[in-house]
């Protein structure tokens, strides 16, 4: 009897090691998420950049990433933070706008209207807060709305007409984020910087000012590495860096023949509202009965323009079932930007093609405690960035669309004492003394 109850007792703790493996008992670090919007993956090969080669050696590189389609920085930086795709979490552009009413708002005009960003779907900072961590946001696009009534604990929003290429103040809002930390004891704080988008928009992508400021990013990483150090944060700090998407040059005459709408059709008796002269994403919202009349005038239009009806969007897109997409989509082939009525388009590089085309992939880098080596990641959907920081943060996720599949490989093995493995270790061990035990009875 007694020997069936100290095996019994034995085997119970054997057991019980398995659920106990995964509630974590370790405090977890805090983390940092910065963006460089419009960082193509490739961007740091064709520049000197020391600092982003020492963060190679000392932390995690992914080849690329894939952001999600509709690739432009409002729909994107939100699906990194909130881990839904964009028919889920409903920002589908980076202007606000209302089809009905004609109601167009620009990208930071938009940036403290939460009726564009609340959608249901909650970003990483709220769901946090609500475990009881504290959080921020300087300059991320949704930082400054509001959610079912929440708002971040600290946000700054980017006003209008705010100098993107500033080194100085990109150091100042580095040491701002590390009193946060050191100071008030934030856990997470997203960080944004519209560089290199605004480069690559004014002069295009394949050009000297676009290399310098990457250089100028690479300084600026410098500074970050040596703050955390200074602030004695490099074993409690873990940070991740990435983008919003690419940008490609756009073709204009006579390399090509420009797409321009109007030479199909007629916007005043066709149109009720068009998003487009965009990059290369854009729709139109018929008038009453002239779907497939504008479907047809444009279907085969031009040879690079895709035309899709709504109902006959890819599903993997993962736009079509948002209410906000219209009822015409169209996508340019990668560099033709769709202009509607006339071309007066400036920009030499953008961005809103698919996310399929290479120039659109997006950087990923991290490095910090909790983070391999010297990890070469495969490239992911950016849309598992979301599962990586909340097992970081050790935050109980929010229905989500990632993966933690796709970047676990990249974390070091929690294999620790007291951890997983060793644990079971442990068990094993008490059972066979418990066994040796009862046979010496
Ligand atoms: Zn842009």
């Amino acid at each position: 009897m007694q020997l069936k109850l100290l095996l019994l007792f034995a085997v119970s703790l054997c057991l019980d090691a398995v659920p106990l493996s995964s509630t974590r008992t370790k405090k977890h670090n805090k983390l940092l998420l910065i963006s460089f919007d419009g960082f193509r993956w490739d961007y740091d090969q064709d520049v000197h950049t020391p600092n982003m080669d020492q963060l190679v050696l000392e932390g995690v590189k992914a080849k690329y990433i894939t952001p999600p389609m509709i690739t432009m920085t409002s729909p994107s930086h939100f699906t990194t933070i909130t881990g839904r795709w964009i028919e889920d979490h409903g920002v589908v552009h980076n202007m606000m706008f209302n089809s009905t009413s004609l109601l167009k708002l620009t990208h930071k005009n938009t940036l403290k209207r939460s009726e564009w960003w609340d959608n249901g779907a909650l970003p990483l900072w709220i769901t946090a807060q609500n475990q009881g961590l504290k959080t921020a946001s300087y300059f991320y696009p949704g930082g400054g709305a509001n959610y079912s009534g929440q708002v971040v604990n600290m946000s700054l929003v980017e006003a209008e007409g705010h100098p993107d290429d500033n080194e100085t103040e990109w150091r100042q809002k580095i040491d701002t984020v590390m009193s946060w930390y050191t100071e008030e004891n934030f856990d997470f704080v997203t960080l944004y910087y519209g560089e290199p988008d605004n480069v690559g928009h004014k002069v295009g992508p394949e050009t000297e000012e676009r290399r310098k400021i990457i250089a100028q990013i690479d300084r600026l990483l410098g500074y970050l590495r040596e703050s955390i150090q200074r602030n004695n944060l490099t074993d409690h700090l873990n940070v991740i860096i990435t983008s919003d998407h690419g940008m490609t040059t756009i073709k204009k005459k006579p390399e090509v023949k420009e797409i321009k709408l109007s030479e199909y059709m007629n916007f005043l008796t066709l149109t009720h509202f068009d998003i487009l002269d965009y990059g290369g994403f854009g729709m139109i919202r018929p008038r009453k009965g002239k779907v497939q009349e504008v479907y047809d005038k444009l279907k085969n239009a031009h040879p690079n323009l895709t035309v899709y009806k709504k109902e006959e969007i890819p599903e993997h897109f993962h736009i079509a079932k948002n209410s906000r997409i219209q009822d015409i989509v169209l996508i340019g082939d990668l560099g033709f930007n769709l202009n509607s009525r006339i071309i007066f388009y400036v920009n030499k590089g953008d961005h809103g093609f698919s996310n399929e085309e290479m120039d659109m992939k997006a950087i990923f880098r991290a490095f910090g405690p909790d983070f391999r080596k010297n990890f070469l990641a495969e490239p992911f959907d950016s849309v598992s960035i979301y599962p990586l920081m909340c097992k970081l943060l050790g935050v109980a996720p929010a229905p989500n669309n990632g993966s933690l599949s796709d970047t676990q490989a990249m974390l070091v093995d929690d294999s620790d004492p007291g951890g997983h493995v060793g644990r079971i270790q442990t068990s094993v061990g008490l059972l066979i003394v418990m066994m040796f035990i009862a046979f010496l009875h």
